[in-house]
């Protein structure tokens, strides 16, 4: 699989590359040369097939030959050990779940499915070993969990987590700050944006990328982008044949860093017979403001109720419109909309009276597909974390008519302390913390 760097077209790299190093130069995204397309009989054939055979080809067409199919598929059998099930809640729309793995959200497809192929990257010695490997990553909430989980444990890798400190839930900190050996987390003065662009700053500094492997285990990593493709096919594939080939079928993402969205774009490229997406965000709503106006216009992030969307500078959109740019389509064509935190706590309202409680992300995608749905449209959202991640406020929404059952494996951090380091917002004090831990620790 060849790639190129978005913003320096002339840097192409292979998969391998992309997957170790994350960004290209000046901050770039890596974009796939060629994409697979699907004909209508292959994607029949695919749809027949099991998630985790059928995930291990589609990404195998992507990937290429860099990995052999039985590795690939071994990566996917340890990676996407959960289910994922299509729950219909009214006739016309159904929620995709995509919760079912040990962090309780979907970042769990992409963070796993990268560790594995890093791990097995680094046991064939495919990389100079000389250096510490460091995943370095920015969290708005959701993916520190997946990624803490995901390499938690594994030899020779580093993982530091940054997040926006008192901007997270308390059990979305727990969740990974209180795991300690290879996971360090850093807690900064500031918001989302703030800790994405000290991660982007560290890539560009000459001094860390002398003394580590830096590695970014975010959405901006071709690897989870792919890995996220995987599951809209399964949506299409537990829904009826008769259904699939109409032409309306409507998928409504909650989105932050548009990683999600991106994959769902390339799944439909590559044949996915998908009629049009729904871009939710909450009142961070950059990219709603620039497809009615064509103005970038990021403004200052606002913490909501869906606290993994707060994101005013979403990275995987310049992926969107290159996808876009590539194929001849106008990036008008897409479906969006914002939905601010009151409408959101009525919306969970409105899902529970349908007898289905959501959590505040999803409860954002399935207002606006509610909204925009036509009679003749059948709608998906993806339901992108479980409800009792966000148990305090769901069950305050609710007026404490539900008691939401936390999850075993979620209970036993909450009475671990937190481990994280504070710093401001400063890039020279965060180099200094990477040092410390990197190469003076001896893990
Ligand atoms: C990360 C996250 C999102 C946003 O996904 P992107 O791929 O960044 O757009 C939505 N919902 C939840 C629960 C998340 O954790």
């Amino acid at each position: 699989m060849k790639l190129y760097n978005i913003k320096q077209r002339e840097e192409t790299v292979n998969f391998l590359h992309a997957l170790i190093q994350g960004l290209g130069k000046n901050q770039g995204l890596f974009f796939p040369v060629d994409l697979p397309r699907f004909s209508i009989s292959e994607i029949d054939n695919l749809l027949g097939m099991q998630f985790v055979e059928r995930s291990a080809y589609i990404l195998s067409k992507f990937i290429g030959s860099e990995f052999s199919q039985n590795c690939i598929l071994n990566c996917v059998e340890k990676a996407f050990n959960f289910p994922v099930p299509l729950n219909f809640i009214k006739k016309n729309v159904a929620i995709l779940e995509l919760f079912h793995g040990p962090t309780l959200a979907f970042k769990d497809f992409g963070s796993r499915l990268m560790a594995q192929m890093l791990l097995i990257t680094m046991e064939t010695h495919r990389y100079e070993q000389e250096k510490p490997m460091v995943i370095l990553t920015a969290t708005s909430g959701d993916t520190g969990a997946a990624v803490a989980h995901a390499f938690y444990g594994l030899d020779n890798i580093h993982v530091i987590i940054l997040y926006p400190r008192n901007k997270i839930s308390i059990l979305q900190e727990k969740l990974f700050c209180t795991l300690g050996e290879n996971i360090s987390t850093i807690s900064v003065e500031g918001d989302f944006d703030i800790c994405q662009d000290l991660v982007k700053k560290s890539f560009n500094d000459d001094l860390l990328k002398k003394m580590l492997y830096l590695n970014s285990a975010n959405s901006i990593n071709i690897s989870r982008v792919l890995a996220q493709v995987c599951y809209y096919f399964e949506a299409l594939a537990q829904i009826d044949y008769e259904r699939r080939y109409h032409n309306n079928l409507i998928i409504s993402v909650p989105s932050g860093n548009f990683g999600n969205l991106t994959a769902g774009l390339l799944a439909q490229s590559s044949g996915l017979p998908i009629k049009n997406f729904i871009a939710a965000t909450n009142i961070n709503d950059t990219v709603p403001r620039f497809l009615t106006s064509g103005l970038w216009n990021p403004l200052p992030t606002i913490s909501t109720f869906s606290n993994a969307m707060d994101v005013s500078c979403p990275s995987n959109w310049s992926r969107i419109e290159e996808l876009f740019r590539r194929e001849n389509r106008s990036i008008f064509e897409l479906q969006f909309g914002s939905v601010n935190d009151e409408l959101i706590k009525k919306t969970v309202q409105e899902v529970a009276n349908l007898g289905y409680i959501c959590d505040p992300h999803t409860a954002v995608a399935y207002r606006l597909l509610d909204d925009q749905l036509c009679s003749d449209e059948f709608g998906i959202c993806l339901g992108t974390a479980h409800p009792a991640k966000f148990k305090e406020l769901v069950e305050c929404f609710l007026e404490d008519k539900v008691s939401l059952l936390v999850p075993n494996a979620l209970k036993k951090h909450m009475i671990l302390p937190v481990l994280s380091h504070k710093i401001s917002g400063s890039f020279a004090e965060l180099r200094d913390l990477i040092y410390d831990i990197t190469v003076k620790s001896d893990i």
